[in-house]
């Protein structure tokens, strides 16, 4: 089936005095329709920016240098390139097809409007309907994030919220206009962990009772195992690994996937998938090493053609994967 999204070649890179840093630098993968893809990798690798870059939401030095964003519709016609898309049809995409929620709520949400008049705003942007029944809806969908006593919360301001209540009013807003993606960028990372699994829970019932698609961008392996269909790896604004979650959790073929999930004891168990252990460190922005990118770290380095040739994406089994263990030699 035709995924829902599909971002080729996507580079994003940061313009600054000392140099460019290329913070995506050639991403290609697809998001399947109604389905959880997790985005996972250390922190500095990319993730967020690449999430970002889709709704073209990164702001100077930020830059996207290159690529396509397809988003795919039902009927099969031809996809819409969301990086070529003008902006007046860009607005129209946000929330109403693909909605974003952040790790910290209130860096989206407005301080001084009610929780209830932002998700009104957001659902007359979209649709012409009247106040009352977007309000009516917005209680609704307070309601169905699970925040109690909905018809007085939606009154709230911001501030007047728990951090967990406060991203769950964040994913009800997202939501409210029934979008067919949602990016949803470490949205449990500042949450406690009864309160990141209630949030995980709730996202896997509304992914069910809505259809939507769901890009998960997290470090927590963890988090990964309980909720992604398919898993795709980043390592220094490349993807390196991406397959079904199973095979890529149990069984990757990537030495850098290899050593997350080794550096994982429990995975699996919620919480405990906190990424630590790979040898070495991400290298400064600026440095990216020759050949493939995770030469300097890899216990398979293999003197002569890793620290020469960059490897390109090929199939193993049911993974993709960018790996001279498995072929795919590309010249720098
Ligand atoms: Fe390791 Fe070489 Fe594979 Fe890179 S190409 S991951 S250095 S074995
Ligand atoms: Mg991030």
């Amino acid at each position: 089936m035709q995924p829902l999204l599909e971002v080729r070649d996507l580079r994003t890179h940061f313009e600054l005095d000392d140099g460019v840093v290329k913070a995506v630098d050639g991403v290609s993968f697809t998001v399947p329709r109604g389905r959880t893809l997790a985005v996972v990798g250390e922190s500095g690798c990319g993730k967020s920016v690449t999430a970002r870059s889709i709704l073209r939401l990164v702001e100077s030095p930020a830059r996207i240098v290159g690529g396509q964003v397809l988003l795919h519709d039902e009927s099969g016609g031809e996809p819409l390139d969301l990086l070529a898309a003008k902006d007046k049809r860009l607005r129209e995409v946000r929330w109403a097809d693909i909605a974003m929620v952040f790790q910290e709520p209130m860096a989206s949400l407005s301080l001084v409007h009610t929780i209830g008049d932002q998700i009104i705003e957001a659902i007359r942007l979209h649709e012409n309907v009247g106040k009352a029944v977007a309000k009516e809806r917005a209680i609704e969908m307070l309601g169905r994030v699970g925040i109690p006593d909905p018809k007085r919360r939606v009154d709230s301001y911001p501030f007047e919220l728990s951090g967990g209540m406060r991203q769950r009013a964040m994913i009800a807003m997202a939501l409210s206009c029934r979008p067919r993606l949602l990016i949803a960028d470490e949205p449990t990372t500042a949450l406690d962990v009864t309160t990141q699994a209630q949030i995980l829970d709730l996202l896997q019932d509304l992914q069910e009772e809505f259809g939507m698609a769901i890009m998960l961008i997290t470090h927590d392996l963890g988090v990964a195992a309980q909720v992604a269909d398919e898993v795709a790896v980043m390592y220094l604004g490349e993807v390196v690994e991406h397959g079904p979650a199973l095979s890529v959790l149990t069984a990757p073929k990537h030495p850098y996937t290899q050593a997350l999930v080794r550096s994982v004891p429990r995975l699996g168990l919620r919480g405990a998938g906190v990424l630590k252990a790979v040898r070495g460190t991400v290298p400064p922005p600026y440095e990216r090493p020759s050949g493939c990118r995770f030469h300097p770290r890899c216990d398979s380095f293999m003197a002569g053609s890793c620290d020469k040739t960059k490897p390109s994406r090929v199939r193993s089994d049911d993974i993709d994967v960018a790996c001279l263990l498995y072929g795919g030699e590309e010249d720098q």
